[in-house]
């Protein structure tokens, strides 16, 4: 399609609305005031649609590989259409309510997210948004929705606090956030949905030494040296940004979560990567300091390696199916195995090379042999299971039932390995699998939406010059 065919087509899809598509949709999240325990979204349109509009609150997120019924917490939805007046709203099947009438027009849409309930009722921390007292964490996927066919505009958004608490957004963090309004943008809804807001007299924020402007936002609710578990995520950053050749975001942000956890049933044992931050749940008896062993030092430092790689693979190199992101069911996946275990071999090396040459070579070895140590332990009918249906899967379950997700990343990043292995062999040691993955970063920021598995050993011949056909077939076999 040539500018003006692209022009004109553009034009014509907006003919509809007489906003600009590079207009904003304009985002407001409040927390109204401290011990509330929901929060008020409105959505608002550059311009009033002609209705209905359909609003749609995510049940699946990038990077879930489950479900989540957000929109059991969403409720009291209405809509206005252009003079503000109040427009009729169904909710439908599935997380979807219809807004406004045929004949009528849409510009706002309001709704009450319930974080108590979200909280109570989603057993695995990582997945639900919280509030607790002098503290509210959110997840932009558990609160934001958007509405259908405006996704992929820019985002404007104002996140609200009681006057006194500050406030920090991922997407435009800052050192000293302010009091009671941050503002920010985003480039789309997923980069919205993303990002995660967290707000409170609680909340404590570190700028911390790095490569790149990185903060952690904490919310301590047990003893934790915060200075020094920031200084492991800076290492693992450093690291990666060395490991990949840059970073591709402008600023990151680890935010850190030690939890009393809300009953015996919750989980937090999950982390969760995103585009430009990761997010980490401790239970508070599991805080890391100077003095704690160096088994769990390297542990809690290898967990923020692994997710920060993340940023990398697969948030910015993937597999078909990653994006455009399927919102309200759970895409299946063909290559979690390599999301999961190339970045976790990513992180490996990445650390490694941080070392003196020797203690690198033993960690690397090290990690390579635990990994191989936890396959026996998995039922063969998992173990033995061919990568891509194991990850279609594993691509509604792959934490609830770990023994897929475990097997998937194993061997993903043993398979990573004997291709770092073969491209050394066989380029006298002046290859290595980096040089793949710093291809992948171009070759993908430029072919979305992601590759194919039958492209992958051209893009490693590509980048290294060896053919490795062999080895991926031994593999996905
Ligand atoms: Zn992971």
């Amino acid at each position: 399609m040539n500018l003006l065919a692209a022009v004109l087509a553009a034009a014509a899809v907006s003919a509809q609305s007489p906003a600009s598509p590079a207009d904003p949709v304009a985002y407001r999240v409040e927390l109204a005031k401290a011990g509330d325990t929901s929060v008020a979204v409105t959505i608002t349109l550059p311009a009033a649609a002609p209705g209905p509009v359909t609003l749609v609150i995510p049940r699946a997120v990038p990077m879930g590989y489950s479900e989540q019924l957000y929109d059991r917490y969403v409720a009291d939805v209405t809509g206005s259409g252009a003079e503000d007046a109040a427009v009729p709203v169904v909710g439908e099947d599935g997380p979807r309510w219809r807004i406004g009438a045929s004949g009528g027009s849409v510009r706002r849409v309001a709704y009450r997210v319930d974080l108590a309930r979200m909280e109570r009722e989603i057993l695995g921390a990582a997945d639900s948004s919280r509030a607790r007292p002098g503290y509210v964490g959110l997840l932009g996927y558990s609160v934001f929705g958007y509405l259908e066919g405006f996704e992929s505009r820019p985002v404007a958004l104002e996140a609200a606090a009681p006057a006194d608490w500050p406030i920090f957004t991922t997407l435009a963090p800052q050192a000293t956030p302010p009091l009671a309004k941050a503002t920010a943008a985003a480039a789309d809804f997923y980069a919205l949905a993303d990002s995660q807001v967290a707000m409170g007299p609680a909340l404590v924020v570190l700028k911390l030494e790095s490569r790149v402007p990185l903060y952690l936002a904490a919310y301590p609710e047990g003893p934790v040296e915060l200075a020094f578990t920031g200084s492991l995520v800076a290492h693992a950053l450093d690291a990666l940004v060395a490991y990949f050749g840059s970073a591709p975001f402008p600023h990151y942000t680890a935010h850190l979560e030690l939890l009393k956890p809300l009953s015996p049933r919750h989980g937090y044992g999950f982390s969760m990567e995103h585009l430009e931050s990761s997010h980490y749940f401790l239970a508070a008896d599991s805080a890391v300091t100077a003095l704690s062993p160096e088994p769990l030092r390297r542990r809690v430092l290898f967990n923020f390696a692994h997710h920060v790689a993340h940023a990398w693979v697969p948030k910015r190199a993937s597999g078909e199916g990653y994006f455009p992101f399927s919102w309200e069911l759970a895409p299946l996946i063909d290559t979690i195995w390599l999301s999961e275990g190339f970045a976790r071999y990513a992180a490996i090396e990445a650390l490694a090379d941080a070392m003196p040459e020797a203690e690198g070579l033993a960690y690397r070895k090290a990690a390579l042999e635990s990994l191989r140590a936890t396959l026996p332990g998995i039922p063969a009918f998992i173990r033995e299971m061919p990568l891509v249906p194991l990850s279609r899967i594993a691509s509604t379950r792959y934490s609830e039932d770990f023994r897929t997700g475990r097997t998937l990343f194993t061997r993903g990043a043993l398979l990573a390995a004997e291709l770092d292995e073969a491209i050394r062999a066989g380029s006298s040691g002046r290859k290595r699998l980096r040089d793949f993955f710093r291809h992948l970063m171009a070759w993908s920021a430029a072919n979305r939406p992601g590759f194919r598995i039958d492209e992958l050993p051209g893009l490693v011949r590509d980048a290294t010059g060896i053919e490795t056909g062999e080895v991926w077939e031994r593999w996905l076999r």
